[in-house]
């Protein structure tokens, strides 16, 4: 997709993501993306441009981190023609998990997944609705190399720019739509 339409993309993000001061706690502002989400032709957009970006790398399955991650990354998977595996906060999935610790942006967490979610040497895309400080993505890239699956790229829709989330991240692809400053 030219830069063009890339920006005319962003900007119709943009007038869809509703800033919530103060949530979940003070001094956040918590991007809300329902907004985006209710406007069909525009999450049919996102999803697209997410997954077009990886056409042709040789994805082989997509994980998605809870929960505004298995909204986008389930229809990335079905339109990269790949399954889908989430990644979810402790003690939410059945079968026997791996687990990995993380800080985020506002307290600390843990994520897990299943031991047979990725299969050895899988190439993974991985997705979320927002890069922040990318704790979370970079504990998500822990337990997919933990479970012998090989991270090829990570997209979000928003990224946090000012939050250096991306620097953390390392030379992998890292895919997103609209990139917000400290200003916003
Ligand atoms: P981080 O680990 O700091 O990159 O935070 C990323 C995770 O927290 C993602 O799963 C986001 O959904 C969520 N998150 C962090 N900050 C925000 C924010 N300002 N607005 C919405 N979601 C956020």
């Amino acid at each position: 997709m030219p830069d063009a339409e890339l920006e005319q993309l962003a900007s119709r993000i943009r007038s869809r993501v509703r800033d919530i001061p103060d949530f979940p706690q003070p001094g956040i502002v918590f991007k809300d993306l329902t907004p985006l989400l209710s406007d069909s032709e525009l999450f049919a957009a996102v999803v697209r441009r997410l997954a077009d970006d990886f056409v042709g790398r040789g994805i082989d399955l997509v994980v998605g981190i809870e929960a505004r991650g298995f909204i986008f990354g389930a229809p990335v998977a079905l339109h990269l023609g790949t399954g889908f595996a989430p990644v979810r906060k402790p003690g939410k999935l059945p079968f026997r998990t791996q687990r990995v610790e993380y800080a985020l942006e506002y307290g600390s967490d843990a994520l897990e997944a299943h031991v047979d979610a990725v299969r050895p040497g899988q190439r993974i895309l991985l997705v979320d609705d927002v890069l922040a400080t990318g704790g979370t993505a970079l504990a998500a890239a822990r337990l997919i190399k933990e479970l012998g699956g090989e991270l090829a790229g990570m997209a979000f829709v928003l990224e946090l720019g000012f939050l250096r989330g991306r620097e953390r991240l390392g030379n992998l692809p890292v895919h997103t739509l609209v990139r917000y400053g400290a200003n916003g």
